[in-house]
């Protein structure tokens, strides 16, 4: 059985705790898309971790991780995670990576933050990882799959056409230092030999492994306002952080997803550029910033500070909707305790001074502000609660709302980081 588990919103929702909780009871944990350019915050019996790349069921030494097809590898970056792992004294994991998987390119990472500099003010938010470079070559088919830096004469091949147009871009465009063929092919022979152990025919195995009834989790990075088509483009990212496209960037058949977990937090947040209408500022922001998250609302990968807002009702149900969410999971309650009354976003109004609840395209978007009613607070402290029936009134009446107005039910509520901080409510 396939569940996938993506965000509802702009990213860091909390999908890392709630697939490291998730893969306790699963034997696969599957990247399907993305890269190392967004962080998944884990907190359990080992310690603290951000996982860029490395699927977050590798904390189990029973679950299978893999690294599918559809995701941006970058071998030095998986390399380093793996390592600090071991230091930390997490038993080394299970990790299969897919033959078909393309690599990312040192210089896909250089062109990202040269192309962050040209554009100056204009740039979308690039956390410059190399992404959009990446992707952009995976569709005009001059990347590098893992199997091709096996033949080292194929891969001299593609990288001499490929480094015909970077070279001019280079020197050119960004008046950077060319790339050379040689180093950079001693370069990727060694990251090979590194990375060898783990390459597998990873669609093969998840097929099998679905047929065998295996559970297998599909971990989306981001969230549905990221995605290429139906996010906020062109401030999204390059490769669909939907269920929808978890089979395709994994490798399994479409009918095998039985279940889509769209996780949200009880607030908004959101880091990099892009319209965010429930978006607020000053002091209240800097406080909820300051008490989000595990340690404030700083990025996982970056250690910006992300922009923070109040829970967004239109946003999230298309986000949901979108994701094909069977069910909410809902995070960061505990975050909300402080405030006597919580503020919600239940629609936008535009620049017409029309009132929407659908989530508009992007023009639409940049110039909508938020319809905010408010519910009341429960200024009581729930971290450490076990059973949902215990939380507040208020607090339940809070979880109340957010089922209502995504339309999606939540089964399950996160009040703390940590792995053991879950309520159950049916
Ligand atoms: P992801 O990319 O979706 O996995 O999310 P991130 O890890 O980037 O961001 C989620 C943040 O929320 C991290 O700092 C988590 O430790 C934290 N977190 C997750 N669930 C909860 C929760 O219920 N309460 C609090 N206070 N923090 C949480």
């Amino acid at each position: 059985m396939v569940q996938a588990i993506v965000g509802a919103n702009w990213g860091d929702e909390g999908k890392g705790k709630v697939t490291d909780l998730l893969a306790e009871k699963s034997d696969v944990v599957v990247r399907f898309q993305g890269g190392a350019n967004a962080g998944h915050t884990i907190i359990n019996d080992y310690g603290r971790f951000s996982l860029h790349l490395l699927p977050s069921g590798v904390f189990h030494s029973h679950v299978t991780n893999v690294i599918g097809p559809g995701v941006a590898l970058n071998v030095d970056a998986l390399l380093r995670e793996l390592a600090s792992l071991t230091e930390a004294g997490v038993p080394a994991p299970k990790l299969l990576v897919s033959d078909r998987c393309q690599v990312m390119m040192p210089f896909h990472v250089d062109f990202d933050k040269f192309e962050e500099e040209r554009l100056g003010k204009q740039s979308f938010g690039s956390t410059k990882s190399g992404i959009a470079p990446f992707y952009s070559d995976k569709f005009a088919k001059t990347g590098i799959q893992v199997c091709q830096l096996y033949d080292h004469d194929i891969l001299r091949q593609r990288l001499e056409i490929s480094l015909v147009k970077k070279n001019v871009l280079l020197r050119e465009l960004y008046g950077k230092p060319e790339v050379d063929l040689d180093s950079l092919m001693d370069e990727l022979i060694q990251m090979a030999e590194k990375l060898k152990p783990m390459v597998a025919d990873t669609t093969r195995f998840l097929m099998q492994a679905d047929r065998e009834g295996k559970t297998i989790l599909l971990e989306g990075q981001l969230g549905t306002l990221r995605d290429p088509d139906h996010g906020i483009y062109p401030y999204t990212t390059s490769s669909s952080p939907l269920a929808a496209f978890g089979c395709i960037g994994a490798g399994l058949s479409p009918m095998s997803m039985k279940k889509i977990y769209a996780v949200t937090k009880a607030y908004s947040s959101a880091v990099g550029a892009g319209p965010f209408v429930s978006e607020i500022f000053g002091d209240a922001a800097k406080e909820l910033r300051d008490r989000g998250g595990d340690r404030g609302e700083y990025g996982a990968t970056t250690g910006r500070p992300r922009s923070v807002g109040w829970f967004d009702a239109v946003a999230t149900r298309y986000g949901a909707m979108v994701q094909g969410a069977t069910e909410l999971v809902l995070t960061n309650l505990d975050v909300l305790s402080y405030l006597d009354e919580i503020p919600v976003c239940v629609a936008y109004k535009t620049a017409e001074g029309e009132t929407i609840t659908d989530f508009p395209t992007t023009p639409t978007l940049m110039h909508c502000t938020p319809v905010l009613d408010s519910l009341p607070g429960w200024k009581t402290d729930i971290r450490g609660i076990m059973k949902y029936e215990d939380l507040p009134e208020n607090c339940r009446k809070y979880v109340d709302f957010i089922e209502r107005s995504a339309g999606v039910p939540i089964h399950m509520v996160s009040n703390g980081p940590k792995r053991s901080d879950i309520l159950y409510r049916f």
